[in-house]
């Protein structure tokens, strides 16, 4: 009886591991390349100097003009006082 018992055991085990795993799909986010650098009028992100072309990860609108910069960081930090940051980087 113990035979059969330890039997069943093993078959139970053995049925679980047959459910095939179920395969997430793979989303490839290129976070880093949602904006053409083309997009942008700035060459340099305001906030950190890294150069755009490295990958813009947010964009801010500011008086017709469209800056990119690598994170929402940068700009939110270039938003808190655009015009200081336009000043130093003519
Ligand atoms: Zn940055």
């Amino acid at each position: 009886m113990k035979i059969l018992q330890s039997l069943l055991i093993v078959l139970l085990i053995a049925s679980c591991n047959n459910a095939a795993p179920v395969e997430k799909p793979v989303v490839t986010k290129d976070e880093t390349h949602k904006y053409p650098v083309s997009m942008v009028d700035n060459k340099k992100d305001f906030s950190c100097g890294m150069p755009v072309s490295a990958g813009i990860g947010d964009t801010a609108h500011y008086k017709g003009k469209v800056y990119g910069f690598c994170s929402t960081e940068c700009k939110d930090a270039f938003l808190e006082k655009p015009d200081s940051f336009l000043q130093a980087n003519k």
